[in-house]
Parts: structure tokens; C-alpha cells; sequence
């Protein structure tokens, strides 16, 4: 795929005391690219998610996204952090606020949107992900596939240039999977740059333009998925995806 990189990490380095946990990690995600990245648990799959988002400090490298710099702190850090839109396999949804007001709450802090506009952009997005008929419940009556097709609304309400996406299903149950996924492939066709860790192999397969395998901090094999699912090159990924396939 033609690259015009959203994403760059150059060198990167990290350390939890004195375990080295990525390990010169260099790695670039094009505009509108889809790479899912697979590895062992303890691989370094999260660490690498945060660590682009700038949630961990690095050690040494560079992280740029879209030609910028991220800067290690600071207003520049918070305005280029919402750039990129997380979601974790805990929704994080807040439990006192509606549906509608968990998608509206960031827009109006964060992008200064007024109340109306915010809700607008809300009802747009739940409409998107199949829950504006839900916009004035509360998390907790909503399913678990449905509480995190919200919170992808949410992540998507800050109009990022890229979405993170850090075992996303891992936490529902086998029936809600797919509507979350299904959500994810419609992104990945309108052209969002999505990384996306996941066990859900069919999504790879589908969806992702380059699967990234991890093992150890480092970056193993970057392959387009048909290679990397037909002919893995590396021990430690063919015994990887003989445990899980
Ligand atoms: P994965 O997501 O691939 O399972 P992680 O990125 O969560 O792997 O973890 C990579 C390694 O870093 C593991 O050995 C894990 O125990 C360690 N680790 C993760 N977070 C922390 C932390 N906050 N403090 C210390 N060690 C951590
Ligand atoms: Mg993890």
C-alpha cells in the first residue's frame, strides 16, 4: 500500500524498571491503513497501543503522527492525543451519564463544541454504530457489545485521525462480538487508520491491510495477513497461530 504515513515510531524504547519492554520498535501506519497487531500475552501489544496515544513515556525513539512530533507533556501533547481515538476492552463509559451525554461530554471540554452541536454530532454517531434509539439510556442498561459500540462513538466524536483499538472484544461475550467487529469493518472501509490488537483472526483476515506480530517487545513480522496466515516465517509465530487457529 502506498504509504503516506499517519503513524511513525522510530526507535522506540521502553522500560518498566528493568524490564525492557519494547524493544526498538520501529514502525509506520499509512493514512487509512489497517494493521492489526497479534503477539503473546506480554508481548508488548498494550504498552505499544499507549505508548503511541503517549499514555507511557518512552526511553528513547520518536513518535510522529501526522509529521508532528508527540511531544512528552504538556497543552501540545493533550491537543495531539485527541487526534487519536482509544478504546479499550474495559468501555469506561461514565455510569451517572446517558448514553448520549457519555458521547456529547468530550466534544464540548475538549473541541469547545456547544451543547447542541455536540448532540447533534452524538446522535450522528450512535445512529452510525446502531444505538441512537438508545441515546437517553444508561450504561448499565445497555449489553456489553452495545456499551462498547458507544464508547467507540465516543472515541470518534473527537474527529481523530486514527483510532487505537486494544483488544476490543475481548471482554464481551461470544454473541456480541460481531456487532462490534462489524462496526470496526465499517470503519476500516470508510478509510479510517485503525491499529487494532485483537485475537479475532477473521478480522484480520478481512479487514487489516498489514498484520504486525509481537513477541518479546519486539516487532517479529509486519506481513500482509494472506502471508502472515499461509507462511508465517518465525518460529515464535507459528507457534503462536498453531495455539490459536
Ligand atoms: P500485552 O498487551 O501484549 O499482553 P503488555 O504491553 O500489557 O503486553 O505488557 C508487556 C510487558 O510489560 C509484560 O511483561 C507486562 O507484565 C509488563 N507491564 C505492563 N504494564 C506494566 C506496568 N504498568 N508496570 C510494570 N510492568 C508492566
Ligand atoms: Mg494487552
Amino acid at each position: 500500500m502506498a504509504v503516506d504515513p499517519l503513524i511513525e515510531l522510530l526507535g522506540v524504547n521502553k522500560y518498566y524498571g528493568g524490564l525492557h519492554v519494547l524493544r526498538d520498535i520501529d514502525l509506520t501506519v499509512g493514512k487509512g491503513e489497517v494493521v492489526v497487531v497479534v503477539g503473546p500475552s506480554g508481548s508488548g501489544k498494550s504498552t505499544l497501543c499507549r505508548t503511541i496515544n503517549r499514555l507511557e513515556t518512552v526511553e528513547s525513539g520518536t513518535i510522529t503522527l501526522d509529521g508532528e512530533p508527540l511531544p512528552q507533556e504538556g497543552k501540545a501533547l493533550a491537543r495531539l492525543r485527541a487526534e487519536v481515538g482509544m478504546v479499550f476492552q474495559s468501555f469506561n463509559l461514565f455510569a451517572h451519564r446517558t448514553v448520549l451525554q457519555n458521547v456529547s461530554l468530550a466534544q464540548v471540554k475538549v473541541r469547545r463544541r456547544t451543547k447542541d452541536d455536540a448532540d447533534r454530532r452524538s446522535r450522528e454517531l450512535l445512529d452510525r454504530v446502531g444505538l441512537l434509539a438508545q441515546a437517553d439510556k444508561y450504561p448499565a442498561q445497555l449489553s456489553g457489545g452495545q456499551q462498547q459500540r458507544v464508547a467507540i462513538a465516543r472515541a470518534l466524536a473527537m474527529d481523530p485521525k486514527a483510532m487505537l483499538f486494544d483488544e476490543p472484544t475481548s471482554a464481551l461475550d461470544p454473541e456480541m462480538i460481531n456487532e462490534v467487529l462489524e462496526v470496526m469493518r465499517q470503519l476500516a472501509r470508510d478509510g479510517m487508520t485503525m491499529v487494532v490488537v485483537t485475537h479475532e483472526m477473521g478480522f484480520a483476515r478481512a479487514s487489516a491491510h498489514r498484520v504486525v506480530f509481537m513477541a518479546d517487545g519486539r516487532i517479529v513480522e509486519d506481513r500482509t495477513p494472506e502471508e502472515f496466515f499461509t507462511a508465517p516465517r518465525s518460529e515464535r509465530a507459528k507457534d503462536f497461530l498453531s495455539k490459536i487457529l
